[in-house]
């Protein structure tokens, strides 16, 4: 029998990325192209993956779009959700989590999902940046570092700043007030994550921690907040390598499902 690919695109308020399954199993390509919906990034994210998998669009059996941009997206044959698409993903990336911790560029949520990967609840924070990417980008900036840059300056940190404010705009001066101070950046950044956890600790708990956790958004990619929430929580934290593109690789798995249906 002929093998079937299936396409997962997330097309994310930060980053596009895309990941192919062949026959609903093995990720033969993926990308992640740091420019998010209304950019480049969703076209670029879909070429270099299909370059990697050396197939053109015309043999994927189904394109799925997921994301923020998912509907403003042309050329998907199917949109799902971006929380059925981080359930299924996270189910698949970590096989029998039950409470998904999603961090992305500009919102939270918290789901709790069951064996197969479907969604049961969840909650959302997509009001403000606090507790999201966006909040570390702001605070890295100021820092004059990349986000990238931030789990390993957390992992030196001997101490903690506190930072009181919740709010990303006074949480901001408090941190430019600090760094006047001479305070030590490292123990300032295990401020900002100790920040980003108390508050997805209290979505969280809103929700109900039910084990095992995992984590999955770009953000999850930051060990330092993942070491905080973890620490907040009280219990450990999976995290997989491929965490930021578990909504895509959702989304892949989603087309499939779709394409077993109409079989
Ligand atoms: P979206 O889908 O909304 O575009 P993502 O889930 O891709 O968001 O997450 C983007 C966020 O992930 C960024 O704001 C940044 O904080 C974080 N991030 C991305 N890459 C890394 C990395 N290599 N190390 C640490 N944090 C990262």
């Amino acid at each position: 029998m002929a093998d079937i690919y299936t396409l997962g695109i997330d097309v994310g308020s930060t980053t596009s990325k895309c990941v192919i399954l062949k026959n609903g199993s093995e990720i033969i390509a993926s990308a992640l192209i740091p420019a998010g919906t209304g950019t480049s990034g969703p076209g670029r994210a879909l070429a270099t993956a299909l370059e990697q998998a050396g197939l053109s669009n015309e043999q994927l059996t189904a394109v799925t779009a997921t994301g923020y941009g998912r509907n403003t997206y042309e050329g998907a044959d199917f949109l799902v959700s971006e929380l059925s698409a981080h359930a299924l993903g996270a189910a698949a990336l970590m096989p029998g989590v039950r409470t998904v911790i999603d961090i992305g560029g500009q919102d939270a949520k918290v789901l709790h999902i069951n064996v197969d990967g479907k969604l049961e609840s969840f909650l959302m924070n997509d009001k403000c940046a606090a507790g999201t990417g966006r909040f570390l980008e702001v605070m890295a900036r100021v820092l004059e570092k990349d986000v990238t840059e931030l789990a390993e300056m957390d992992a030196e940190a001997t101490g903690t700043v506190n930072i009181s404010s919740t709010c990303t705009v006074f949480a901001e001066s408090e941190v430019i007030s600090q760094l006047a101070k001479n305070v030590n950046l490292n123990d300032l950044v295990a401020g900002i994550h100790a920040s980003v956890a108390v508050r997805t600790a209290g979505l969280t708990r809103r929700l109900g921690v039910t084990p095992p956790v995992g984590m999955t958004g770009g953000v999850a990619r930051n060990a330092g907040v993942v070491r905080a929430l973890e620490k907040e929580l009280n219990t450990s934290i999976t995290v997989s390598p491929l965490a930021q593109l578990a909504g895509a690789y959702g989304a892949a798995l989603y087309g499939w499902n779709k394409r077993k249906e109409n079989e």
